[in-house]
């Protein structure tokens, strides 16, 4: 099974009213996963990733797509989790592909969100912040899911220097 191997990141920024996460809900046609967190007629919320270019480190990809897929500049804080799933090509032909994606909790730092360079609205519908406290509930996949806990144990160990 061929793999690929993605980076992304769970952004956070402290609002009036706790803690706001920057998510996107993708452009095209989320068919054809063989895990399917998909909630049917839901709009599928997601985290803002993609695959290693050639030479980056997972970090590096991390904060590029961030940048490239929601507008705004955030650091790194820490690493989250790797995460597994297979899904379904939906073109070509249709082949199984093992994916892993190492998630890192970063901090915004600059930029509006949803302030998107022309070529990516090919990929990203909108990006938009959400409370924190929302994401169990409005995240698409299992797998993103999961690591929000993780994210909230961080900062709530070092709620200094995060805000
Ligand atoms: P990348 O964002 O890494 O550049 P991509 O956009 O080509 O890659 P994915 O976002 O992995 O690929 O989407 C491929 C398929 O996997 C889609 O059908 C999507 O619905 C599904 N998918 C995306 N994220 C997850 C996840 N965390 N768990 C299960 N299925 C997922």
């Amino acid at each position: 099974m061929p793999r690929e191997i993605s980076a992304g990141g769970m952004v956070v920024r402290p609002g009036p009213a706790g803690w706001e996460l920057a998510v996107i809900e993708p452009q095209r046609e989320q068919s054809g996963n063989a895990d399917s967190g998909k909630k049917d007629g839901k709009t599928v919320l997601a985290l803002p990733k993609g695959l290693l270019d050639p030479g980056e480190t997972p970090e590096q990809t991390a904060v590029r797509e961030v940048r490239e897929e929601t507008g705004i500049t955030a650091r790194v804080l820490t690493k989250l989790k790797d995460i597994q799933y297979v899904y379904v090509r939906s073109w070509g032909d249709r082949q199984r592909v093992f994916k892993i994606v190492t998630f890192y909790l970063l901090r915004y730092e600059s930029g509006t969100i949803d302030e998107l360079a022309p070529s990516m609205r090919i990929e990203v519908k909108r990006a938009l912040w959400i409370p924190l406290g929302e994401a169990r509930r409005r995240l698409t996949y299992r797998g993103e899911r999961e690591i929000i806990g993780l994210a909230e144990d961080y900062l709530a160990a070092h709620s200094t220097e995060a805000r």
